[in-house]
């Protein structure tokens, strides 16, 4: 496995690759890996020759006061894990490399990136389509796997790629849970004990949703307001939002009357967790 920490290095090694004529798939990361970022290198590795795995904790898609600083990093552990899946590359670079003195370029999706994470992590999305366009300059990937767990970041991925027409295949990859249904996170590592079982609700709010689904219910305020009652069971769960949304357009729906997706962001303790599932009709 090649560790590489410039982009310059990165880049020829992607000219490389390509001028053999192999298949490069791209799994971007922050790092401090869990099962279900492996899970996507898995599915890069099936459908590519080379597998590179990006590990940078992006500034720009941080808010001030989010946790940039205290975001959780073990680069050691990282290694070790991406070795075992058969990573062929990993980029790691510096913060002053991807972005330089001087630097004043961003990418920007409208529409997709303005309710739910983009209207509570103003610049989020910004941050994220920049930092990933510009990787896919570094990486040159033919393929990148995102995961749904991070829903309207894939949708917005996969809108900038459709409107600058970017050559990359983006693929989306199911949540990858706990048994018990927590979806994993790096920032699950916040949560004390007891926190992590209140956590269990946003899971256990989807299941309720898609439960009332199956019964019959259409009704978006209904499906809403099932899966906030389950939320407000936490002592310790503060609703950041909760909404029922178009799952390819995120705009508002009343009605299920097409695929809807339930989105839930709650602060648990000192962490913000995601989840969402996708209700269909
Ligand atoms: P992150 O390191 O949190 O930026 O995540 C890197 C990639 O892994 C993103 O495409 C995420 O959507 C994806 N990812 C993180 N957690 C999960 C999960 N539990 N299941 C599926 N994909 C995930």
């Amino acid at each position: 496995m090649r560790v590489i920490d410039t982009v310059a290095e990165m880049q020829q090694q992607a000219n490389q690759w390509r001028r053999e004529g192999l298949v490069i798939g791209f799994v971007p990361t922050m790092g401090y890996l869990h099962q279900g970022h492996l899970e996507l290198m898995r599915c890069a590795k099936s459908k590519s020759d080379r597998v590179v795995v990006s590990i940078f904790v992006n500034p720009t898609q941080f808010a001030p006061g989010e946790d940039f600083e205290r975001y959780p990093r073990d680069l050691e552990r990282d290694m070790e894990l991406l070795r075992s899946v058969g990573v062929d590359a990993v980029f790691a670079p510096a913060v002053a490399d991807m972005y330089p003195e001087g630097y004043q370029t961003y990418v920007e999706v409208e529409e997709v990136t303005r309710p739910l994470c983009g209207a509570k992590r103003p610049g989020h999305f910004r941050g994220v389509t920049t930092v990933v366009a510009k990787l896919f300059h570094i990486v040159k990937p033919h393929l990148a796997v995102f995961g749904e767990k991070d829903y309207q970041q894939l949708l917005t991925i996969r809108r900038m790629v459709r409107d600058l027409a970017m050559d990359v295949d983006i693929i989306g990859h199911p949540i990858v849970r706990e048994p018990d249904g927590l979806a994993m996170s790096s920032r699950n590592v916040y949560l004390s004990e007891g926190e992590r079982h209140e956590a269990l609700l946003l899971s256990q709010a989807l299941a309720e949703a898609s439960r009332l689904v199956d019964a019959g219910e259409r009704t978006a305020a209904a499906l809403v307001s099932a899966a906030q009652r389950v939320l407000e069971r936490g002592s310790r769960v503060r609703i950041d939002y909760a909404e029922l949304r178009d799952a390819e357009t995120l705009q508002e729906m009343d009605t299920l009357d097409r695929p809807g997706v339930l989105a839930l962001a709650a602060y648990v303790g000192k962490a913000r967790l995601i989840d969402n599932a996708v209700l269909r009709p």
